[in-house]
């Protein structure tokens, strides 16, 4: 039986490893996905950024348009002003330079809060691009172990399975049945270690006379509170 129970525990930890390798399997694409969709939403920030700059530069050169046409106008009014004879002539272009000068001011004052802006978001574009190059090149460097993993995993697999063949050929049929259906009754765990008196499936205590049992290894014991066939694992040992 102690051979038995052995490989029994052999078994519960291929097939925990087979549980992890598949589920592994199933959950990397996800994993994958949420990677690109990461690094895809930086790009996607920073491009955002990088346009609203190109806007306000846009509206810089715009203003800085404006603000030529204006002083040309000004000039124009102002040397109509030595020409005019009338005095009502007068004070109309006179009104008119006043216009003109009251525009030219405020294209004036939007170009200075336009170019101390522009100058801020430069700032913080550099500082946005260091961060997206940091994102993305992490990102892909995950991206690329994830990849491994997955082309190792069905290799992984196929070698861990043909160990389990071999562990199940060497077992008694009805302690493999037992084995097997403990397995599918308590979520893939039928074989489990006892220490300090303690079951690890149930974590209940088992009584001290099955606990001395138990470490004679002699026989296949069955946990009294949640039916998993139990070992007892030295955890002393583990410093
Ligand atoms: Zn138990």
């Amino acid at each position: 039986m102690k051979e038995q129970l052995s490989k029994l525990i052999q078994l519960q930890k291929i097939d925990s490893e087979i549980a992890r390798l598949k589920a592994r399997k199933v959950s990397l694409p996800g994993e994958q996905e949420q990677l690109r969709v990461g690094i895809a939403a930086a790009e996607g920030r920073f491009d955002e950024r990088k346009k609203e700059l190109e806007d306000l530069n846009e509206r810089h050169r715009a203003c800085e348009k404006e603000m030529q046409k204006g002083s040309e106008s000004l000039k124009r009014s102002k040397s109509r002003l030595l020409e005019v004879k009338k005095n009502d002539e007068y004070q109309a272009t006179l009104k008119e330079i006043d216009t003109i000068e009251r525009k030219n001011s405020a294209v004036e004052d939007e170009i200075i809060n336009l170019l101390e802006e522009i100058d801020r978001r430069n700032t913080d574009l550099a500082a946005d691009r260091e961060h997206l190059e940091t994102v993305r090149k992490q990102g892909e460097e995950k991206l690329r172990l994830l990849e491994k993993d997955a082309e190792s995993i069905d290799a992984e697999l196929e070698s861990i399975v043909a160990g389990e063949r071999e562990i199940r050929d060497g077992l008694d049929p009805d302690v493999l049945r037992r084995y097997d259906l403990l397995r599918e009754r308590r979520n893939g765990s039928a074989v489990v270690p006892v220490w300090n008196e303690v079951c690890s499936g149930c974590h209940m205590n088992i009584p001290p006379q099955l606990y001395i049992e138990l470490r004679k290894y002699e026989k296949l014991h069955i946990c009294p509170n949640c039916n998993r066939i139990m070992y007892w694992e030295n955890r002393a040992d583990e410093h």
